[in-house]
């Protein structure tokens, strides 16, 4: 079975002499790329050792533990990203044991500290972390798309992050950002478009080509996805061919969306049973909903409440049969409109409704959020 096949000979940070790897393995000490991150980190010495594993708590521990679980040999790379959000204790501990040491800077030759905070945690939570575990190491696959073998540790850190845990080779990971340049027809355009949104079990947004595929999807369903980003013509491509003003016409003519009209602010748009949305997120919510048969109201008011609904206009987006309500939050960058979100938020505490609050990253995956609301069979 080609999936034993042991790691190859050279392994490499310089893709013209074999399969790069971008690994962490678990039974290495000098961490990935065949020991290159070690040496980027010369300057970490036995004293930041000691002391980051002193600062690195559970709350950092059961995060790595969560991505190495997802992730295996990629999860260090993550967690830079992640840390600040998910475990800020031990992000800020760490961030201090940084600056107290005051030459730690010129060290390192960065002149950015949030560059040597990234370093850091990627290389202390490896060492800290394969002291009490260990996780998979990368192999040689199968790409379902292409079917060609190559070796787990060789596709870049952003593929992992676009297209989740290892499973596609670098070429096709390539091809699903950038697309297929060929179609040109507007049938083809609009088949390809149709496949897509069918793959992804909702409507394709604007920037498809940035599309992340959630984690817990199947690998079936991953592999359907990757297949219609493969077969998309880029972007401006489709709104020419079309000839679309902008992507909202797009999906008209594709017959994604029906009687669509704007108003100042989102979109107004029909869902299959009628109930008016103003946003595509909205639509691909409601469609969901009645195409699993779970009975929605639109636009219920929120309870009388004297700080925070005093007039009791506020409305949710939708009321489920169980009364729930649920949120959709397509615009928390926007600070006005994330400060009227909080306030349904602490709404909701208050007066014990249960909330679903779904954001434009959930859309692909809203059984998983929603799950709970599904009729019996
Ligand atoms: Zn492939």
């Amino acid at each position: 079975m080609v999936d034993s096949d042991p790691a190859p000979a050279t392994r490499t940070s310089n893709p013209w002499e074999g399969p790069t790897d971008w690994g962490f393995h678990a039974e290495e000490p000098q961490g990935a790329l065949n020991g290159g991150v070690s040496h980027w980190c010369y300057w970490w010495n036995d004293d930041l050792k000691h002391r980051f594993t002193e600062a690195w708590g559970q709350d950092a521990d059961e995060l790595a533990d969560e991505l190495a679980d997802s992730y295996a040999y990629m999860w260090p790379w993550f967690l830079g990203d992640l840390l600040s959000s998910r475990s800020p204790e031990t992000a800020a501990l760490v961030r201090s044991l940084l600056a107290a040491d005051e030459a730690l800077l010129e060290r390192t030759q960065q002149t950015n500290s949030e560059t040597v905070f990234t370093m850091s945690v990627i290389w202390g939570a490896f060492e800290t972390v394969r002291e009490r575990r260990t996780w998979e190491a990368p192999r040689w696959r199968d790409c379902p798309i292409c079917g060609e073998r190559f070796y787990g540790g060789d596709p870049p850190i952003w593929t992992y992050r676009q297209f989740g845990p290892s499973r596609y080779c670098t070429s096709c990971c390539f091809k699903a950002r950038s697309g297929d340049d060929s179609v040109r027809r507007k049938g083809d355009v609009i088949d390809a478009l149709t496949r897509l949104s069918s793959a992804c079990d909702t409507i394709p947004p604007q920037a498809f080509a940035f599309l992340r595929l959630p984690l817990d999807l199947s690998p079936e369903r991953r592999d359907a996805i990757m297949r219609g980003l493969i077969g998309m013509p880029p972007q401006e491509r489709v709104k020419k061919v079309l000839r679309a003003p902008d992507w909202l016409a797009v999906l008209q003519t594709a017959g994604l969306v029906d009687s669509t009209w704007r108003p100042s602010r989102g979109t107004w748009c029909r869902a299959k049973d009628g109930h008016r949305c103003r946003s595509l997120l909205e639509k691909s919510i409601d469609d969901w909903l009645t195409a699993h048969g779970i009975e929605h109201e639109c636009e219920p008011y929120w309870p009388k409440d004297e700080e925070l609904n005093p007039n009791g206009r506020q409305r949710a987006d939708w009321r489920l049969k169980s009364g729930a309500f649920v949120e959709c939050a397509g615009m928390l960058e926007e600070a006005d409109y994330r400060q009227r979100f909080e306030r349904k938020v602490e709404l909701a505490k208050r007066h014990g409704i249960k909330l679903y609050v779904l954001a434009p990253s959930d859309l692909m995956n809203l059984g998983k959020h929603l799950g709970a609301e599904l009729p019996l069979a």
